[in-house]
């Protein structure tokens, strides 16, 4: 794409196809542009999908192209509300996460997710029974998903977590399809916690 900032010709590799506030993919319109540097500009679009406007980051090429580096703002996925209720503190943990794994912080991201995981679960196992928190705090990752398993029959759950225990998601060293094992894993109970308690 070839756009005018000041009167300066730019040629614009990539135009961002996910939308940092929304999440959703589309085909956002540009706006206007401001030269940084010599070797930056930023670009607003407007999301066609939430109506908002968001910023590409874009870094100057050898050839003379510019590239997408990244957007702003950087906001947090939904995650509904039923969850929030149960445990605000996995939703905190998980957001801070995605935006770590956003910004290619795969350990810190993977870390992060993992210990929100343990909090959702046993969010929703005191939820379920108060009067056990003394023992239930302590539960590791493991005994926890256990736990779960035991209080909603999920059969993906089972087959995922044994996913997880193969490659290693158990360890501390996360690689990028760890991290997208553990978000999927996430989903699932996050979605079986919902089904259960609405
Ligand atoms: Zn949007």
């Amino acid at each position: 794409m070839q756009i005018e900032i000041d009167n300066i010709s730019f040629d614009i590799q990539q135009i961002p196809r996910k939308c940092p506030i929304c999440h959703y993919e589309s085909e956002p319109i540009y706006k206007s542009g401001t030269i940084i540097n010599y070797h930056k500009i930023d670009i607003a679009f407007h999301c066609t999908n939430c109506h908002h406007m968001f910023i590409g980051k874009y870094k100057k090429l050898q050839t003379n192209k510019y590239t997408l580096v990244d957007t702003w703002p950087k906001t947090l996925r939904n995650i509904n509300f039923e969850i929030k209720d149960i445990s605000p503190n996995f939703v905190k943990l998980y957001e801070e996460s995605i935006c770590a794994y956003d910004s290619e912080l795969i350990q810190l991201a993977g870390i992060g997710l993992k210990k929100s995981l343990e909090i959702l679960l046993k969010d929703f196992l005191l939820h379920l029974n108060q009067n056990d928190a003394d023992v239930i705090n302590k539960y590791t990752l493991e005994e926890s998903m256990e736990n779960f398993n035991k209080k909603i029959n999920v059969i993906e759950i089972s087959n995922i977590n044994d996913c997880m225990k193969k490659s290693e998601c158990y360890n501390t060293k996360f690689e990028q399809s760890d991290i997208v094992r553990i978000k999927a894993l996430i989903n699932t109970i996050s979605n079986a916690i919902r089904s259960q308690i609405l």
